[in-house]
């Protein structure tokens, strides 16, 4: 039976970048159908809503939701700000699809080790942040308040099943790779990481094949930039996950490169996904054929591996893109003298002809 992907391209070069990432779908597989719909602001222009109720039936019945961004200036003064591309559609699209587990692999890419802050010989890394997404103090109720105009409180709250299947997750996504999960917290001051190490700890006694170590978050913000190929997979709670993921980021040097997934339960004993590059919709940029299509391509890579248990197809594509960086092509976010500058069609037209 054939397996159907929601393509939801959204806004600026979300549409172009999404492009590319169907183009090397369709090349690797002809098992795919794929669904197109509205979102962001093309679909409030569309209809009046970014997230309309088709766009939303279409990806909870797809197996697997392949997006681009959302967003832009023209839409920043919507009102109700409910109705704007990023309130009003990502974060309902990941609330609905209950996507709680947001997976960033960061891999610095051989031809771009210079790109990166850290010195050549530190910049090697291979690492995924698993990072919950829709627990503790982002989320925790009562929500944050002020009391008296002087005195603010945010709450973090986590419970035991929340911790349980991110790390399901997380072994998983391990077993996939080099088999290592470093669990980072604060357990040395908070409760919730003191719950979260206790269960992380429980489950690693009930899967030893995967090696489970324990961090301090502010000794892994640390270890990051002293040596980030020590990681493997960083298991860890939702505000460490968000600024260790933006750290771990920063250190392959660049925006367009990298995918990212934010999976659910397991549906049909598969993995529900939303694959989507990290980065904006880039309206500066949108519309001129200059966005890299990479990390789009990247998630799509992702896609394959996570939704659809195809590593050694995302591992073709990730060669793929590899072997064109390192043949010296580059789209103008990562372009140095004396290099071949490509456009997003070319480059992703590389990365086809490599792929065949
Ligand atoms: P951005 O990521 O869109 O752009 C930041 C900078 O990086 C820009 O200079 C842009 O040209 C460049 N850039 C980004 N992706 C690139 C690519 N693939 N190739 C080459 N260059 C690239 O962030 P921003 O400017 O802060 O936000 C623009 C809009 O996107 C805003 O409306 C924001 O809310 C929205 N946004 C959406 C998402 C999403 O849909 N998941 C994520 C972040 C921002």
């Amino acid at each position: 039976m054939s397996k159907k992907i929601a393509v939801l391209a959204g806004d600026g070069i979300g549409p172009e970048v999404t492009a590319e990432a169907v183009s090397v779908l369709k090349a690797v597989s002809s098992d795919f159908e794929f669904e197109f719909a509205l979102v962001g602001g093309a679909a409030y222009d569309d209809g009046g809503h970014p997230l309309p109720q088709s766009t939303l039936d279409l990806c909870k019945q797809a197996d697997a939701v392949l997006f681009g961004s959302v967003g832009g200036p023209k839409y920043d003064k919507i009102q109700p700000p409910e109705l704007r591309p990023e309130v009003g559609a990502l974060l309902p699209l990941r609330k609905e699809l209950n996507l709680y587990a947001n997976v960033r692999p960061a891999k610095t890419m051989r031809a771009l080790l210079g790109a990166s802050p850290l010195k050549p010989e530190n910049a090697a890394m291979d690492l995924v942040v698993m990072r919950e997404l829709t627990g503790g103090i982002y989320f925790a109720r009562p929500r944050e308040r002020r009391d008296d105009g002087n005195t603010a409180v945010d709450t973090c709250i986590y419970s035991k099943y929340e911790v349980v299947r991110i790390a399901e997750h997380a072994f998983s996504i391990a077993r996939q790779r080099r088999s290592e999960i470093v669990s980072v917290d604060k357990a040395n001051v908070l409760e919730t990481s003191r719950l979260w190490r206790e269960v992380v700890t429980e489950m690693a006694s009930q899967n030893p094949d995967v090696k489970v170590t324990h961090m301090l978050v502010d000794n892994c913000a640390m270890q990051l930039v002293r040596n980030p190929s020590q990681f493997d997979v960083i298991l860890t709670e939702n505000m460490f996950g968000d600024i260790l993921s933006d750290e771990a980021s920063m250190i392959t040097g660049s925006l367009g490169l990298l995918p990212s997934a934010s999976l659910s339960d397991h549906k049909e004993g598969k993995v529900f996904g939303l694959y989507e590059p990290i980065h904006g919709s880039a309206p500066d940029i949108a519309g001129q054929g200059k966005a890299n299509p990479i990390a789009a391509i990247l998630s799509a890579a992702m896609l394959l591996r996570y939704s659809f248990e195809d590593d050694v197809t995302a591992r073709k594509i990730e060669d793929a893109v590899e072997a064109v960086l390192d043949a010296g092509l580059r789209t103008a976010d990562i372009y140095q003298p004396g290099l071949k500058l490509a456009s997003t069609g070319e480059m992703g037209q590389a990365i086809l002809e490599q792929l065949r």
